[in-house]
């Protein structure tokens, strides 16, 4: 299998994991998008975060990570949903150079945050931010955990020219730690030891063995992760209608036509005078009472 997150846990313990190897997928998602190095790399590790995260919710639906600030890097986004299928776009602004490559997270970022969007199928959307601080982002998400779900969580990622990788450990909910007090400093301190090589290129099963050879590790199956946008003809049109009518006209009037592409996949999606006309009075009919 190529793209895979795989969940683990700890025998007679409340800790459980979770292991993400992408290559195929980051591929698919950089193909339209020369992004310098330094760009990818975190694109890469926020793919393998949000991928990590998507599989915490326990309903279908969508979560969405998003980045932005005032700082070089603009924004980023990536949105993992429950089949996990994963997408990702990265905007460095006119102000990104080379030398920036090693910046930390805060100042790539400047003054900004990371909100995480939860985006139930049917369901009430909901989104917690953090301030994006710190040098990495895998702090930021664990801050985002202590804020928001309370559950001890610490996130380990990695990014290569070749694909990205992350490990999450989590203490379940509803439980207390039982007779093995240490466990939880014990598991942190035997994840710290893991090599961005290691978590980027062994199989599953040798890793964890490498990590955790002295505890009873579980592991459950692998499912497999793979890029797909979701964009659609109707979602286009949605996000077209917020317009409004006098911009929607003025832009036919100006280019004759409304051409878009997606900026996750590169779909084109064009709509003509006709289109435009039918989705003004489609959408006008929503907010017009009719007496
Ligand atoms: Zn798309």
């Amino acid at each position: 299998m190529s793209d895979f997150i795989q969940r683990f846990h700890f025998s007679e313990s409340p800790v459980r994991g979770e292991l993400v190897q992408l290559s195929a997928s980051v591929d698919a998602a950089f193909e339209r998008h020369q992004y310098p190095d330094a760009v990818a790399r975190l694109l890469g590790e926020a793919m393998a975060a949000t991928v990590l995260l998507a599989s915490t919710l326990k309903f279908e639906g969508s979560l969405i990570l998003q980045a932005r600030g005032d700082g070089p890097l603009e924004t980023l986004m990536v949105e993992c949903n429950h089949r996990r299928e994963v997408r990702a776009i990265a905007q460095p602004g006119e102000a990104w150079q080379e030398d920036m490559a090693n910046w930390p997270l805060e100042q790539l970022f400047g003054n900004g945050q990371l909100a995480i969007t939860i985006d139930p199928e049917g369901g009430q959307r909901y989104q917690g931010i953090v301030p994006l601080q710190g040098t990495r982002l895998e702090s930021c998400l664990e801050h985002y955990f202590m804020q928001s779900e309370q559950l001890p969580t610490r996130i380990w990622l990695a990014a290569s020219e070749e694909g990205a990788a992350g490990l999450l450990l989590q203490v379940l909910p509803g439980h207390d730690q039982g007779s093995d007090a240490d466990i939880w400093p014990r598991l942190q301190q035997l994840t710290a030891t893991v090599k961005a090589d290691e978590l980027l290129e062994l199989p599953a099963t040798e890793l964890l063995y490498r990590l955790y050879n002295e505890e009873l590790v579980e592991l459950h199956e692998a499912q497999a992760v793979c890029f797909r946008c979701t964009c659609s003809r109707e979602r286009t049109e949605q996000v077209l209608v917020t317009l409004g009518e006098n911009e929607l006209r003025g832009i036919i009037a100006e280019h004759g036509a409304i051409e878009i592409s997606c900026q996750f996949c590169g779909q084109e999606y064009a709509f003509d005078p006709v289109d435009v006309e039918q989705m003004i009075r489609g959408g006008a009919g929503h907010s017009v009472k009719m007496h």
